[in-house]
C-alpha cells in the first residue's frame, strides 16, 4: 500500500484537518492511502457527522479505476454510506437532528473520512441495540435494493424474484426485503458457500451459475412459468437466459453491468415475445434531483403526506425506508432483518478491503472501521 498511516489520529479531529482514503492517479488498490485534508464544513440544511463507519461498494472500485467520477458537487473521496455521530448542524437544519444523535448517512462520496457532510434528508437513525459497524453496512445496499425493488420493480406478494451475485451486499439486503414484502427470493451465485450463505438469509433457492445453467433452474423451480422480477447487476452475459427464465409481463431490472454491457442477439424480439420491460436504475447520480413525480414513488405513499411528494427523491427513498424497514431491524420484529457483515478493515488497511471486493472473496458487506 502506499503511504499508509497506522498511527493514532486524535490529536488531528480536534483540529480543522482529518484522514481519509485517497488515491491521486487512477489504478489499483496500491494507489490508495491516508490522506490528511480539510474537515468538511456543513452547508445549508446539511449535518456534520462523526464517521465510526463505512462501508466499501463497488463504485468504490470503479472510481478509484478512474472509471466512475462522482457527481458534480460531490465529494471525490471514497465512501457511499457511513455510521457515526452527528457533529454539527448546518445553517437551515429542521431540527430533525441534534449533536451526539448516532445516524447512519446515504452519501454521494466522502464516507470513508473521520468526518463527512450530508443533506440532513439522507440520514436515519441507527436503530436500538445496533453497532456502528452494522449500521454501516445498511445505507447503500439496502435503500438500492429497497428502490429496485419497490420505487422500479413494484414488488407484490406471491411474486418470484431472482436475484443474480445473491451474495453480494446488495444481494444479500434484497434477499430479505422479498421476504419481507411476502415474496420469493431466489438467487445466483458463484461458489456453494455463497449459496449457503444466500439460503440463511433466506433464498428460497440457489443456483450456481458457474456449473449450471440457471435459467433452465429457474424454469423447473416456477414449474415453467418464470420469475415475475429480475434483479440483475450482471448484465451482458446474462441477457440470453434472463429472457429465457423471465415469465411473461415480466420487469428485468438492471442496475450493474459486471459482465459489461454488449448484448449480441436478437433482444428485442425475445422481450416483445413475453411483453417484458427492461428499466435500469442508478442511484448515486440522483443527488440533487427535484422529485419526478408521483408515478415513480413507492406504494407507501399513502401514508405519507403530500409535501412529501415534492421531496427530492433521495429524500423520499430514505424516508420511505425509515418508516416502512427499519422497524424491522429491532429487536422482536418478525421477520427481523440483519445487516450481513462480512469482515471488518480499519480505514489504514482500505487497500487490503478493496482486494478482497476486488477477487469477489465476500459475502455480505466490507465494512471500515474508522479511528477515533
Ligand atoms: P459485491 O458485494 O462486491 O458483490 C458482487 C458479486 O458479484 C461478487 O462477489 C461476485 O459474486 C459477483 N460477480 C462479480 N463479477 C461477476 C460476473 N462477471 N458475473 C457474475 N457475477 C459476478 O457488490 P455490491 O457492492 O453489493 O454491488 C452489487 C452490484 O450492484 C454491483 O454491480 C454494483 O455496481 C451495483 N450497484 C448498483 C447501484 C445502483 O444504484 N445502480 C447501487 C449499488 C450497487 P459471485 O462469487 O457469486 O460471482
Amino acid at each position: 500500500m502506499g503511504k499508509c498511516i497506522s498511527v493514532s489520529v486524535c490529536g488531528i479531529i480536534q483540529s480543522k484537518k482529518m484522514f481519509a482514503a485517497y488515491f491521486d492517479c487512477p489504478g489499483g488498490p496500491e494507489n490508495l492511502y491516508m490522506k490528511e485534508v480539510m474537515k468538511p464544513h456543513p452547508g445549508e440544511g446539511e449535518v456534520l457527522v462523526k464517521v465510526s463507519a463505512s462501508a466499501l461498494n463497488r463504485a468504490d472500485l470503479l472510481q478509484r479505476r478512474g472509471k466512475y467520477p462522482p457527481p458534480k458537487g460531490a465529494s471525490d473521496i471514497l465512501g457511499l454510506e457511513a455510521a457515526g455521530s452527528v457533529a454539527g448542524l448546518g445553517p437551515g437544519c429542521t431540527g430533525c437532528w441534534k449533536i451526539g444523535d448516532a445516524v447512519m448517512a446515504l452519501l454521494s462520496g466522502g464516507g470513508q473520512a473521520q468526518y463527512v457532510t450530508v443533506p440532513e434528508g439522507h440520514l436515519m437513525p441507527i436503530p436500538k441495540g445496533m453497532t456502528f459497524i452494522q449500521a454501516a453496512a445498511i445505507p447503500e445496499a439496502w435503500l438500492t435494493a429497497f428502490q429496485l425493488l419497490h420505487f422500479v420493480g413494484k414488488v407484490q406478494e406471491g411474486e418470484t424474484v431472482l436475484i443474480h451475485a445473491g451474495a453480494s451486499g446488495v444481494g444479500m439486503a434484497a434477499i430479505q426485503l422479498v421476504r419481507l414484502a411476502k415474496a420469493i427470493p431466489i438467487v445466483t451465485a458463484g461458489t456453494q458457500e455463497k449459496l449457503k450463505a444466500t439460503a440463511n438469509a433466506g433464498a428460497a433457492a440457489g443456483f450456481n451459475y458457474k456449473n449450471e445453467d440457471f435459467s433452465e433452474r429457474v424454469l423447473e423451480f416456477t414449474q415453467g412459468s418464470g420469475v415475475d422480477i429480475i434483479l440483475d447487476c450482471v448484465g451482458g452475459s446474462y441477457w440470453e437466459k434472463n429472457l429465457n427464465c423471465l415469465s411473461t409481463d415480466g420487469r428485468w431490472i438492471i442496475y450493474g453491468l459486471l459482465s459489461g454491457g454488449e448484448v449480441h442477439g436478437d433482444l428485442l424480439a425475445r422481450l416483445l415475445s413475453k411483453r417484458a420491460s427492461i428499466h435500469t436504475s442508478l442511484l448515486r447520480s440522483r443527488d440533487k434531483e427535484a422529485s419526478n413525480g408521483y408515478q415513480q414513488s413507492v406504494q407507501f405513499d399513502h401514508k405519507i403526506d403530500g409535501s412529501f411528494l415534492l421531496k427530492p427523491y433521495k429524500e423520499r427513498l430514505v424516508r420511505a425506508f425509515t418508516q416502512d424497514v427499519l422497524p424491522s431491524f429491532s429487536e422482536g420484529a418478525s421477520p427481523r432483518l440483519q445487516p450481513l457483515v462480512d469482515s471488518v478493515y480499519p480505514l489504514h488497511a482500505i487497500a487490503e478491503a478493496h482486494r478482497a471486493m476486488e477477487e469477489n472473496r465476500n459475502s455480505g458487506k466490507i465494512v471500515i472501521e474508522v479511528p477515533v
